[in-house]
């Protein structure tokens, strides 16, 4: 690797103020607007050392990780945030678009913190268990012995409320319990937009804040036997222990919460409104671990969070699975490219006229290590958030321009186009269009061969910067074509403006082709498009073609290309060659 962008590189403290300004608003932790700066500075030197750094190693990212950990800095819900903001953000934020080495290196460093992260997060996880552990045999001991002294948080003037420590204990005493009928549950409570509050009133008004908000919820639990808990910085927990499903009680008591805590809160001479949000976990002991709930309660709670706050939700199998997995995903996502865990499977696009092979859209999969092979549908979304989908868009762009070439080294002039997707993300950085010249330069490939494809919504209201970027990738010859057209706006001025050159009709207006006659409606929309592309010079592709009926009534309408199950399957380039070859 080179030596790092002479000509304008911004200072190491520039990077550091920047860094940590943009990661700050990622996360609500109970600190100080001072004290998250100092926190944050700490780890966004390191950051910004390494970035810089000559030789460049990328080590300390992974200590950066583990300390937002350690700091609950940053949860699994909003891990995929922070690491865009360290990476493909900071890229943005930080102007370093014209420089391919620390775009590199901010990669790997963003690799580097999710590792750290989720090494963190297991250890941690190990260590609370067998902190709980040992505390338990303390607090036994202590039983057998002076008596047991109850863990209380002197901060709430008198209320009966544990600290993380001592919630930590009860739980595992709970989970220790030989009896099987015994049922748990908590009700996780995180308070909104608590940073603002800190922020603007300073650390000491949110403390004073945070006992009235215990007042509060202790009278609201009134006769419920149940346990309050200041586990977090604003967040508490309500703990019930009975032989007795009370998760109907909790939701009942979440109810009265937000209700409650409409009337503000008086306090020093302030009065404050706040809401909250809640997850709620109900369940037998048998079900699982102390670690487990907690875990449960805090997607149940982001849940709702992301629900739009100020409201409760209960926990459900099927989001909380969801969620595990997302966050495993987007962790073993950012080493995904360089293990080379990724791959590009092609679909002849056919001229319906005479089922000639004249192009291949290039489809992204990805051979996960435990997961196996995963659909775009699974990635594409997380790839976006992250940030990660500007590295992986330029990959399997290169890919496809390699494969386009060497069609046209073997088949020449019948070498087949290549259709590569293009995500909203990738439309916005400032590197597409030398990306796009990079890829064809090195690959050889000439630009008619390639086309580009943006749905709908990615080209809707476009601003200026991808307008001009579309508008350079077309005069350098790129196609550009509407991926999945007539399911997304109907507003069409976009194709006034914008320089298209084809339309990829949705897969789900076939349907109505299936079967002679039976949908009128659909034939009659496909004939339509047709026409409205051919009236604008645009060619016409459609999607999802799967019947030989299909195939012959988008012929006779006049429409150019079929894309589909019938003529084949996304797959490796080989299969392309056995078509190719038999044309030939
Ligand atoms: P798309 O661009 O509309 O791609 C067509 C999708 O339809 C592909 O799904 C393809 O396998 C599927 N398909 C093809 N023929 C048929 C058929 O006859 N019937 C039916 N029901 N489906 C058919 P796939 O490969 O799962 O990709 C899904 C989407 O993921 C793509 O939709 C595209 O939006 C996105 N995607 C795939 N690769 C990339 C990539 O490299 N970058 C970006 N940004 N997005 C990608
Ligand atoms: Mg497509
Ligand atoms: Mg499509």
């Amino acid at each position: 690797m080179g030596a790092v962008g002479q000509s304008r590189k911004p200072g190491e403290k520039w990077f550091t103020r920047a860094w940590s300004k943009a990661i700050a608003s990622t996360s609500y932790v109970a600190m100080s607007r001072e004290e998250i700066e100092e926190f944050l500075g700490r780890l966004t030197h390191k950051l910004a050392a390494a970035l810089l750094g000559e030789p460049f190693c990328a080590a300390p990212a992974a200590e950066v990780g583990a300390a937002l950990v350690e700091a609950n800095f940053t949860t699994p819900a909003t891990l995929s945030k922070t690491i865009g903001l360290l990476g493909q953000d900071a890229i943005e934020l930080l102007g370093l678009v014209s420089d391919e080495v620390l775009r590199t290196r901010i990669v790997e460093l963003q690799a580097g913190v999710a590792n750290g992260f989720v090494g963190a997060l297991r250890d941690r996880t190990l260590r609370e268990h067998e902190e709980i552990r040992q505390a338990v045999l303390d607090a036994r001991m202590q039983l057998a012995g002076v008596g047991r002294r109850p863990v209380l948080d002197t901060d709430h003037s008198g209320l009966d409320v544990l600290d993380r420590d001592g919630f930590l204990r009860r739980l595992d005493e709970v989970f220790s319990s030989i009896d099987p009928d015994l049922r748990v549950g908590l009700v996780h409570l995180d308070i909104d937009a608590f940073k603002v509050i800190n922020n603007s009133l300073g650390h000491k008004v949110g403390e004073r804040l945070l006992g009235a908000v215990a007042g509060r919820l202790a009278e609201c639990m009134g006769d419920l036997p149940a346990q309050l808990a200041r586990i977090g910085g604003d967040e508490f927990a309500i703990l019930t222990v009975s032989d007795q499903r009370l998760g109907d009680s909790l939701v009942s008591l979440a109810e009265k919460i937000l209700a409650e805590l409409i009337t503000p809160l008086s306090f020093d001479g302030h009065e404050l409104a706040i809401s909250v949000s809640m997850g709620i976990v109900e369940r037998p002991i048998l079900a699982g671990t102390a670690v487990e709930l907690m875990r449960d309660a805090d997607i149940t709670l982001y849940r709702a969070k992301s629900e739009g706050r100020g409201r409760w939700a209960t926990y459900d199998e099927e989001h909380n699975a969801r969620e595990v997995s997302r966050y495993t995903l987007v962790a073993s996502m950012l080493t995904a490219l360089e293990r080379n865990e990724f791959y590009v499977e092609y679909q002849p696009l056919v001229r319906l006229s005479d089922k000639t092979v004249v192009g291949a859209e290039a489809l992204v999969r990805w051979m996960h290590p435990e997961m196996g092979k995963l659909s775009p549908d699974r990635f594409i979304g997380l790839a976006e958030e992250t940030g990660l989908i500007v590295p992986l868009g330029r990959w399997v762009l290169q890919q496809a321009c390699n494969q386009a070439k060497s069609w046209q080294d073997k088949y020449g002039t019948a070498g087949p186009f290549v259709s590569v997707n293009l995500a909203v993300r990738q439309l916005w950085d400032p590197n597409l269009v030398s990306d796009v010249a990079f890829a064809l330069e090195s690959s050889g490939l000439e630009p008619a061969q390639l086309q580009l494809e943006l749905t709908e919504s990615a080209i809707m209201g476009t601003a200026q910067q991808p307008l001009n970027a579309l508008r350079a990738l077309s005069e350098m010859g790129v196609r550009i074509a509407i991926d999945d057209f007539g399911t997304g706006y109907s507003n069409l001025a976009y194709l006034r403006d914008l320089p298209v050159h084809e339309l990829k009709i949705a897969g789900s207006f076939m349907a109505g082709l299936r079967v002679n006659g039976s949908n009128q409606v659909d034939e009659r929309i496909v004939s339509a498009l047709v026409a409205l592309a051919h009236g604008l010079k645009l060619t016409v592709t459609a999607e999802g073609v799967e019947t030989p009926a299909e195939a012959a009534r988008l012929s006779d309408i006049g429409c150019d290309l079929g894309q589909g199950w019938y003529f084949a399957k996304p797959g490796p380039p080989e299969n392309l060659d056995c078509l190719l070859a038999a044309a030939v």
